[in-house]
């Protein structure tokens, strides 16, 4: 097959020969670096997703690129057969970085959760005393934790849900910010609850002020593990290393993907107490690629950087120049803004998230819509002022000529 070069011919190829379980605007990127990618026809656009948080550091950081050549160079893959000179100094060191005694190192957010659900379950039986078989897990009504059987299940969304069962049961949805409805779920066979600080894939949905901690207490009260997925919201998005900071709320568990590997690898982990991923031995859970050397080398780079607090500073600071901005945007046009640091939901009133998109997408800004009139906005943290001045003033473009 002669390697076709246009965008027309590229996507012509991914329509035929891909599922078609995305639908993806029409730019076919070929380079990238910094907020920015170059499209195939050498148009260049401002990211303004960061492939959902994934690339919170830019594309290609110098430093990650650097730890990933270095490691490229020595030994990539081991499985977790033998152990690595990575591995021991990953863990130790995402551990200190949360707080938290032990990491169990997967590839993808979804695994991350599995791993927490099955942690949860098998805490529940063990430590806590739940009757075999019957323990619960509490989630939230707009939910996103990934797309396996098991997640699924309790999604609330019909597309991301419909179609897919036999479900998984053990699980109770309840509304999302909601003290008393959470309070009620309660009972002595919950053994977690699993929950977003900030619910992205809803359209970065923050609960009501002292709801976190309220989840905190609780879970406290009922002996129930708190489960934060700071997939999305976590490594420094929302201005601090976990969404949870904000509310002075440590979880038992955090579950972290996406920025853990750069942008270059897959890499997630669950990070928890002793007590609770003290319950896994030998045989019990695992992963062939699940921490290994290349992801690890890429991952403690991420953690130092993340170490000196800077792209957190970054990501507060020029998120309140952001909400600012959004804020000032006519009422008539946008309902509302909602998020933290460098991350939005901008609610249109008539005009559909993809129409806004596409708009955005003419004048060289890339963002991502999500539930029919929304859009989501989250550039890498790495992003200067100018840059996203400039990319708010295509977003005020967009809305003044709607
Ligand atoms: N959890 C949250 C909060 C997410 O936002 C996502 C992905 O968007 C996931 C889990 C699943 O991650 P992955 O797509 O890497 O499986």
């Amino acid at each position: 097959m002669t390697t076709p070069a246009t965008t027309s011919d590229l996507r012509a190829l991914s329509d035929a020969h891909s599922a078609h379980n995305y639908h993806p605007l029409p730019v076919v990127i070929s380079a990238a670096e910094g907020a920015w990618v170059t499209d195939v026809e050498g148009h260049r656009y401002l990211d303004m997703l960061a492939a959902y948080s994934a690339i919170n550091f830019g594309h290609r950081h110098p430093r990650l690129v650097a730890a990933a050549r270095r490691q490229l160079d020595r030994v990539t893959l081991v499985s977790r057969a033998f152990d690595h000179d990575q591995f021991g100094l990953f863990c130790a060191e995402l551990a200190e970085l949360a707080g938290m005694d032990m990491v169990l190192p997967m590839n993808t957010g979804a695994e991350a959760v599995e791993t927490a659900i099955k942690t949860a379950r098998k805490w529940g039986y063990e430590v806590k005393g739940v009757p075999e078989g019957e323990a619960v897990i509490i989630a939230f009504e707009g939910n996103f934790h990934g797309r396996t059987t098991t997640i699924v299940s309790f999604s609330t969304d019909p597309d991301a849900r419909g179609s897919y069962g036999p479900y998984t049961p053990g699980f109770r949805v309840i509304p999302y910010g909601d003290a008393d409805a959470l309070a009620a779920a309660m009972g002595p066979n919950v053994a977690g609850v699993l929950i977003e600080p900030i619910q992205g894939e809803a359209g970065v949905v923050a609960p009501p002020p002292g709801y976190l901690a309220k989840v905190r207490e609780l879970c406290s009260a009922h002996g129930a593990l708190m489960i934060a997925d700071e997939i999305q919201s976590g490594l420094g998005r929302t201005g601090t290393t976990f969404a949870c900071e904000h509310d002075g709320v440590v979880p038992d568990m955090y579950l972290l993907g996406k920025a853990l590997g750069g942008g270059i690898v897959p890499l997630s982990a669950v990070v928890s107490s002793r007590e609770v991923l003290g319950v896994f031995k030998p045989g019990q859970h695992g992963s062939t690629f699940g921490g290994n050397p290349l992801a690890c080398a890429v991952g403690r780079e991420v953690i130092a950087m993340l170490g000196t607090g800077e792209f957190q500073e970054r990501s507060a600071k020029l998120g309140t120049h952001m909400h600012h901005r959004l804020a000032a945007l006519p009422g008539d046009v946008v309902t509302e803004v909602r998020g933290r640091g460098l991350w939005a939901g901008v609610e249109f009133a008539s005009l559909s998230g993809r129409q806004v998109c596409e708009r955005l997408a003419a004048r060289r800004v890339l963002a991502k819509d999500t539930h029919g009139t929304t859009i989501r906005l989250a550039p890498p943290l790495t992003i200067s002022k100018e840059e996203l001045d400039w990319a708010l003033d295509q977003v005020e473009d967009v809305v003044r000529s709607s």
